[in-house]
Order: C-alpha cells, then sequence, then structure tokens
C-alpha cells in the first residue's frame, strides 16, 4: 500500500470528536479506526500493539541493531475537528494546473488561489481535495498515514538500521483532551514528535503558554424606579472591568510573539454576569504578569464595589521551549532530517497548542512536525499528494539519523 492509499482508506472512517459528551473517547466512532490501525500495525510486524480503553493505539517496532540507540516514538491524533462533518468524505485527486479547482459543480463549490494564495506553490503536482462538503481530514490522518509508510518501509528495508520505534495514535487531540490519558510510561519513548503540521516543512518546538479565566461579577437588583443609591448592575461591573483591558492585547492586533487576552464569551443580568477570558503568551514571565495584572484588576473592582467580584484562574498549558531549550538535538534532529528529505525546515511558533506542548511536560519531549495539509478544519482542506510523501521521508530519516545520537 503507498501512503496515498493508506491516507484515503483512513478518511473513510468518519472521526469526528465532540466535546459535549464528557467521555473519553469523546465520541465511540474513534474505536472504528483505532481498531483498524491497531490490526494493520500488527500485521506489519511491530510488537506490544495495544488498544486501551481511553482509545489509545501504541504499537514498538524493535530495534535491528544492538548498538545502544535511543528510542523515538512519532504520534498522531486520530479524531478530526467537530468544526465541520467528518463523515462520507469524498476525495478526488486532482493534478493541478493553475487557477481554480472545482470542488462541487452542482453547488458552485471552488478552491481558488484568490482566497488560498497559497494553493499555487502547488501548481504541477496532484493534490486531493473534497467535494466541498466535509472536511478532508488531513489533520491529522495524513500524520498517521505518514508514520505507519514509514514503518512499513523499514520493514520492507530490513538492511537499513534503526533503534526501538514507538508509535501511537490517540483520541480527541480536536477538544484538547488527545494527551488526558496518554501513558508516557507505557510508551516508553526518549523522545517524539507530534506529525500535526500544516504545510510542508513546518517544525514547531515554541508555543503559547495558556490560562483560563473567568471573572465573575456579583450586583443588587432592584426596582429601576427606585434603584437610586441602592442598584449595583452586574452587567455594568462587567462592563467596566472589560475596558480596563489593553486593547493593544486582543487576538486582532497581535502577531509572532506578542501574547494576548481575548474575551470568549460574556453573559449576565442585573443580579450576576460574568467575562471568560483565554490569556496567551510565549514569554512565561510576561504570562505570570497577563495573569498578575487581572488579579490587581480584580481586586482594584472590589475597592470600588466591595464584595462584587470574584476570579477563577486555571492554567492550560506551557510554552515547551522551556524543555526543549536542554534537548536542543531533537530540534535540531529534526531539521537535519527534513533537509536530508529535500525539504527545507520553516521553524515559527506556534499562536496556539499542540498535544506535543502537554506531553513535553508530563516528560515526553516533543516537537511537531508537518503532516503537509492545508486549511485544516473546513471544506476546503487539501493535500498536496508530495507533501505527504515528503512527511514520511522526514520520518524515516529522523529513524536513520537517531542511530547516529550515542
Ligand atoms: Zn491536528
Amino acid at each position: 500500500m503507498t501512503v496515498k492509499e493508506r491516507f484515503l482508506k483512513y478518511v473513510s472512517f468518519d472521526t469526528q470528536s465532540d466535546e459535549n459528551t464528557h467521555t473519553s473517547p469523546s465520541t465511540t466512532k474513534q474505536f472504528e479506526l483505532a481498531k483498524y490501525l491497531k490490526d494493520e500495525l500488527a500485521s506489519l510486524g511491530m510488537v506490544d500493539v495495544s488498544l486501551s480503553d481511553y482509545c489509545y493505539v501504541m504499537a514498538t517496532l524493535p530495534a535491528n541493531t544492538e548498538k545502544k540507540i535511543p528510542t523515538v516514538g512519532f504520534i498522531a491524533h486520530m479524531d478530526t475537528s467537530p468544526d465541520a462533518s467528518g463523515a462520507n468524505i469524498k476525495t478526488r485527486t486532482v493534478h493541478y494546473d493553475g487557477g481554480e479547482i472545482v470542488l462541487n459543480e452542482e453547488e458552485k463549490i471552488v478552491l481558488s488561489p484568490m482566497m488560498f494564495p497559497e494553493l499555487t506553490k502547488y501548481q504541477g503536482q496532484d493534490i486531493i481535495v473534497t467535494d466541498g462538503k466535509t472536511l478532508l481530514g488531513a489533520d491529522d490522518k495524513a500524520g498517521i498515514a505518514a508514520i505507519v509508510s514509514a514503518i512499513s518501509y523499514f520493514v520492507e528495508n530490513p538492511s537499513i538500521e534503526h533503534g526501538t520505534i514507538k508509535v501511537a495514535f490517540t483520541p480527541d487531540e480536536e477538544i484538547g483532551e488527545g494527551p488526558n490519558h496518554f501513558d508516557v510510561k507505557a510508551f516508553g519513548a526518549d523522545f517524539a514528535y507530534t506529525i500535526d503540521g500544516g504545510e510542508i516543512g513546518e517544525l514547531e518546538f515554541e508555543n503559547f503558554n495558556a490560562a483560563a479565566a473567568r471573572v465573575i461579577f456579583h450586583g443588587l437588583n432592584v426596582h429601576p424606579g427606585y434603584a437610586k443609591d441602592k442598584m449595583i448592575n452586574a452587567c455594568l461591573l462587567a462592563n467596566e472591568f472589560a475596558s480596563w483591558l489593553p486593547k493593544t492585547q486582543r487576538p486582532q492586533e497581535t502577531e509572532g510573539y506578542e501574547g494576548f487576552f481575548h474575551l470568549t464569551n460574556m453573559s449576565g443580568t442585573v443580579e450576576e454576569a460574568s467575562l471568560s477570558y483565554i490569556v496567551r503568551d510565549h514569554d512565561r514571565n510576561l504570562f505570570e504578569q497577563k495573569k498578575t495584572f487581572l488579579k490587581e484588576l480584580v481586586a482594584q473592582m472590589n475597592k470600588l464595589h466591595p464584595g462584587s467580584t470574584t476570579l477563577e484562574l486555571r492554567d492550560q498549558y506551557y510554552n515547551m521551549i522551556e524543555v526543549m531549550k536542554e534537548k536542543k538535538f531533537i530540534v535540531d534532529l529534526a531539521a537535519e532530517a527534513m533537509r536530508t528529505a529535500g525539504v527545507s525546515p520553516n521553524i515559527r511558533p506556534i499562536r496556539g497548542g499542540t498535544d506535543g506542548a502537554r506531553l513535553s511536560f508530563m516528560g515526553l519531549p516533543c516537537p511537531n512536525i508537518f503532516a503537509g495539509g492545508l486549511n485544516f478544519h473546513g471544506r476546503f482542506e487539501y493535500l498536496p499528494v508530495e507533501s505527504l510523501k515528503k512527511s514520511c521521508d522526514t520520518i524515516i530519516k529522523i529513524a536513520e539519523l537517531t542511530t547516529k545520537i550515542s
């Protein structure tokens, strides 16, 4: 089976996750793909192939040398985003010669370089697209296909020396719960890579520090006709509070390494109101300062309106650079592997998080590498076949280069 054939097989499974079920996995249909992958890995000759009750697939390709080589892991997620349907995906491979690609003649849905200028980079290549009604699922079934094909390559070419290689496929990445039940100890890798990036060349090892905050305002409701000197309107307290946060630190005003306060939800009555924020910053000190600033504003509000305001604040994940800066060779290895595979590494900070960020703090250093797809989470998602092949080549080269680490 080629890497493309594997990919097309995996997208035939509907594995959409759901943030509202509060179960692990969030949807039982993810088990269908998990079982298929478990069987496929076993049939390739991998050992210790397991599927946990939480829907994590793990397997080992034993080393074929006596040399002492670090154990490297490769991880991809099985679920697709709740943002668009992942059922009955109808794929088509198009040889792209430029211009628009008509995805759906009937409904006049077109993939256009006007809207998606990156498309022009793939002129002359084969591209896998949808019929414009579902997402494609390259995020992250391209990652799974690249990993399984790399394993298959080593099985078919036993003369190529490699150390122990670990593979894991996880559920529920799209709802932020991928690492929740990931057994780092059982996985047993010294370091790993998530194959969950987008365009060819992507290599990511810096992400946001992240916290979620909820500010709750308690008002006092009386008849508005007789409210003088009595009423405290919680909605207005919330409005006042929101106006104190710096306008220049909103998502729409920031880029690169700049952090932000993002108001994600507001609700309220005169009696009670609340504001929900996510707080993000690459720099740990600035991140801590942002949280302190929120606490100070709450104190300020309570000074003006005693007992009116409470704050719930919790950290979500941290920037993996803290782990990676002491293990820079893991990033360097991936960059060298890409160059050996004829890909120029495109290193940039993630303005978000990855499963690897949490795994890194759970004891498994884990940068993120491209799987090749574009326009994730929507109907215009597509996957250049050449990029998928290069993702697979990069995995093979990482495993090969690992044998040179002493
Ligand atoms: Zn993904």
